[in-house]
């Protein structure tokens, strides 16, 4: 990243909401369920699993919180319909987290009965840290509470992540592993992008060694390789872990993997509430964002830049 894409990073809020569309394109399968099921039709034809993501994060609302809830239903009836390979991920601020513990848990538990009515499979997305005990709270009271089809996301970067693995040792959990997305200040999160790496792959030993089914989510060729040396040493079977990358990132290395017999799964996010997911895409793209900002800023001075 240059100086300069970094500095233009930061201008992407501002940057207009159809040009931020045109460019994260390729990061969402679309507005509607139509067309995130079309996408999904595709990975499967493909060889590759899904997990379906509707967009909602920014809810204020309950009957928001109540809609998104219903989108999920509405997305598990397509997977069956359409027999798809996919399960769905989920943030709990689209829950309503936000507004209560309890409102959350409530819309949670619908959409993981209609999962278990559908011998399918909800996963929570891990948020930022000032959700990760509620996360861990609801994930464990779930479970507990027999609800078997349920997994979470841990994420290397934080450095309690060692630790609530340990927590989970006993659920025997269904857990995907990723570096962390959100921006977190050094005190409790590694910030160096060596530490994070070596983080990943103590977390994914950990995991392992508590029998956990492990979902290695990384486009990080040298982390993909670290984590297949592993599974190979300790001569996992190819239905005892999986690899999941992003919707429209490294997608010949993911074909790649499939063809070497690896399960692979993508994450497909749709919905009308794409801004938010998008500008995260592209700000961990600096030389994409970069293109973005300075086009824009061209654009705004009537110049190219
Ligand atoms: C399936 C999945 C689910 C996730 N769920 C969560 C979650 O619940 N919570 C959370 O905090 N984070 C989540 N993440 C994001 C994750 O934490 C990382 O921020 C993200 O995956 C980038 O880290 P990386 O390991 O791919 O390595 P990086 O070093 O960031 O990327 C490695 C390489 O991949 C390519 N690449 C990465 N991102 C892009 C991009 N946007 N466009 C183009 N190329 C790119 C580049 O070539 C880059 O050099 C998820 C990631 C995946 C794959």
């Amino acid at each position: 990243m240059t100086l300069l894409d970094r500095a233009l990073v930061r201008l992407l809020p501002v940057v207009p909401r159809p040009v931020v569309q045109m460019f994260s394109a390729p990061y969402i399968a679309g507005a509607t369920l139509d067309e995130a099921v079309r996408v999904v039709k595709r990975l499967n034809v493909e060889g590759k699993l899904a997990t379906i993501d509707v967009l909602g994060e920014e809810i204020t609302r309950e009957e928001d919180a109540r809609a998104i809830a219903q989108a999920y239903r509405d997305v598990f009836d397509e997977i069956e319909r359409d027999r798809l390979e996919s399960n769905v991920s989920i943030k709990l601020t689209a829950l309503g987290l936000g507004l209560s513990y309890e409102t959350c848990r409530a819309n949670l538990e619908d959409v993981v009965r209609q999962a278990a009515n559908d011998r399918n499979f909800v996963r929570i997305d891990m948020e930022d840290s000032s959700t990760t005990d509620d996360t861990l709270r609801l994930y464990r009271e779930l479970r507990e509470d027999g609800h078997e089809n349920l997994g979470i996301v841990l994420q290397a970067y934080l450095r309690r992540t060692l630790d609530d693995i340990q927590g989970l040792a006993d659920l025997r959990p269904n857990v995907r592993l990723c570096k962390g997305i959100y921006v977190e200040p050094s005190s409790i999160a590694f910030t160096d992008a060596d530490a994070i790496r070596a983080s990943f792959v103590r977390c994914l030993d950990s995991l392992l060694d508590a029998s956990a089914y492990v979902g290695v989510a990384t486009h990080d060729e040298w982390l993909i390789e670290q984590a297949l040396r592993i599974v190979g040493e300790r001569g996992l079977g190819r239905d005892a872990y999986e690899l999941q990358m992003l919707l429209g990132v490294r997608e010949q290395r993911a074909s790649e993997l499939v063809a070497a017999g690896h399960r692979l799964r993508v994450y497909v996010p749709f919905g009308e509430q794409w801004y938010a997911y998008s500008l995260r895409r592209l700000q961990e793209n600096p030389a994409m964002a970069g293109t973005i900002a300075r086009a824009t800023v061209g654009r705004a001075f009537g110049r190219a830049t």
